[in-house]
């Protein structure tokens, strides 16, 4: 998989009627490979979470998915859903948006990276931004107050370049 930086910030909401199906197999890969490195078993449980949190670029809710995953014929109670969503989380594979309490699919969970979140209103998509100059900018106002930072969230709200254009 090409790195992050040789996209173009326009990229970063890909183009609806892509090939998913390749976004699919790269985060599965992707997961594994974390997985591996950190010793961690990719259960049935958690790989099927993680795959129908990857079904599109959209936000998803642990309800939703409890639903997806009771629609599909398994019995699953709520905590279940929820240690894999922490077990997922805290791997760095999803991320959880605050404001709406979903999560979505990181594509680049061996990277670094502060959470600036992308969140389209109209399709629901989310994409990250990888801006070192947006971190560096919160990092130095952090600074200027003597304020520690132990997590950083932004999430910025408005229209993907699709629904923007159509
Ligand atoms: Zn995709
Ligand atoms: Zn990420
Ligand atoms: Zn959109």
């Amino acid at each position: 998989m090409a790195s992050r930086e040789d996209f173009a910030m326009t990229d970063l909401f890909p183009q609806k009627g892509h090939d998913h199906s390749r976004c699919v197999d790269s985060a599965l890969r992707e997961a594994e490979k974390v997985c591996d490195a950190e010793n961690a078993r990719f259960t049935d449980m958690r790989r099927l979470v993680f795959s129908l949190i990857w079904k599109s670029h959209k936000a998803i809710t642990a309800y939703e998915l409890l639903d997806a995953i009771q629609a599909g014929g398994q019995r699953v109670q709520p905590p279940t859903v929820y240690r894999a969503l922490e077990f997922l989380t805290q791997l760095g594979l999803i991320h959880r948006i605050e404001s709406l309490n979903a999560y979505f699919g990181c594509d680049m969970p061996h990277h670094h990276h502060l959470g600036q979140y992308f969140i389209c209103r109209q399709c629901g998509r989310v994409a990250e931004a990888v801006d070192e100059e947006m971190s560096n900018a919160v990092r130095k106002a952090a600074r200027q107050v003597q304020f520690r930072i132990e997590a950083t969230t932004i999430e910025i709200k408005g229209l993907c370049h699709d629904c923007a254009t159509h």
